[in-house]
């Protein structure tokens, strides 16, 4: 992997965000022959160095896979470690121009230029591809007591609960990760459930898990239920039978994610009306209503953050660079 300095010079892309499908971009790019450089404000994919230290992807290793450089793990499901093993490799080993440790603040179009400013450089470039993610924003629970030191919208490892009691918020598969991982290390766990059930997105061989151990009463469920108010030694939770109020050292809210909507919309990007801001793309070319402003990856699902993943977003890397590589050789020509 390579750092590139912007000096003056005039790039044909500019890719934010250096998680797999900004690395895929970059591979892309470099195939073309693009002048590009991959600008992150972390490390090398940041939010998956930031995932559970032993989470295991729901996609099979070949699924993540980017330009079908084999992805080997020895398990059916690959882990955390061995993604971050992956995705170093195919940087390092292709070279790729990634500057890290670099937020991109703010794009300024000129005619059929952008100047990027960034906390280190500017830049010019004659096209941008957002991959940025949703992974830096936490949907909040908006509820008294949420910024107190206990509670937490990010789940690292189950030691620091180890005989505490633990209110883990949502049903989804980080949500039951963590439930079954700090009960097995000796947390006491109850979990506060919005819907009637554990999400059925949730892994398929974990969901019985977590099912049979809410049934046996080792973990405890609130379902149909929502935190109403945490205080330092307590947690208030509306049940359908009224407030239960329990004793309670932490709260981990896994709750979800979202994309950074005020950075998209400081571009100029539009997004849709019905709430869930699916921002306004060509499919066919994965460019916004800005010209030359490109989207890829899970950034493109707007607050429906399931919609898309690696495996299905993937395909974007190629889909932009082509399109940016005619335009290219458009003007050559
Ligand atoms: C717990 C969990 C498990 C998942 N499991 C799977 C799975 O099994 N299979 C699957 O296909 N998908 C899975 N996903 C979904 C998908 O893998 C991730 O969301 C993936 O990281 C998306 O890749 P991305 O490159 O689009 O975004 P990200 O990986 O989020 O990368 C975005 C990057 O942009 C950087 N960035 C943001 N803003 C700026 C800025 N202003 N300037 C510079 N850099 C910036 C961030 O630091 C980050 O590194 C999972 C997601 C989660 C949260």
């Amino acid at each position: 992997m390579s750092t590139l300095s912007s000096s003056e010079k005039i790039f044909d892309v500019l890719i934010i965000g250096a998680g797999p499908i900004g690395i895929a971009c970059a591979l892309e790019c470099k195939k073309r022959g693009l002048e590009y450089v991959v600008v992150e404000k972390g490390t090398l994919t940041n939010s998956l160095y930031n995932y559970p230290l032993n989470m295991t992807f729901f996609s099979t290793s070949e699924k993540l896979e980017l330009d079908d450089i084999p992805f080997i793990s020895i398990n059916p499901k690959p882990t955390r470690n061995e993604a971050l093993e992956y995705y170093r490799r195919v940087a390092t080993s292709n070279k790729l121009y990634i500057n890290l440790y670099e937020s991109i603040l703010s794009v300024k179009k000129v005619e059929n230029h952008f100047y990027i400013t960034s906390n280190k450089n500017t830049y010019t470039s004659n096209n941008i591809i957002v991959s940025t993610g949703f992974y830096d924003i936490p949907k909040m629970l908006n509820v008294p007591g949420e910024s107190l030191p206990k509670v937490m919208h990010y789940y690292k490892e189950a030691h620091p609960f180890v005989m505490q009691k633990v209110v883990i918020v949502g049903a989804s598969n980080s949500s039951v990760d963590a439930a079954l991982e700090i009960w097995r290390k000796g947390g006491d766990v109850t979990m506060v459930i919005r819907g009637s059930e554990i999400g059925d997105r949730v892994k398929y061989w974990v969901k019985p898990d977590i099912e049979n151990r809410i049934k046996e009463g080792s973990i405890k469920a609130y379902f149909n239920s929502e935190i109403e108010k945490i205080t330092e030694p307590e947690v208030f939770i509306k049940t359908p039978k009224g407030t239960e109020v329990l004793e309670n050292n932490f709260v981990i809210a896994l709750t979800g994610y979202k994309p950074d909507f005020n950075f998209l919309k400081s571009l100029g990007v539009k997004f849709s009306q019905d709430g869930n801001y699916f921002p306004i793309y060509n499919p066919e070319t994965m460019e916004t209503n800005v010209g030359g402003i490109y989207l890829a990856g899970v950034i493109c699902g707007g607050l429906e953050t399931h919609k898309w993943f690696i495996e299905n977003s993937r395909i974007h890397s190629k889909i932009i660079a082509e399109n940016i590589s005619k335009k290219v050789n458009t003007l050559q020509n």
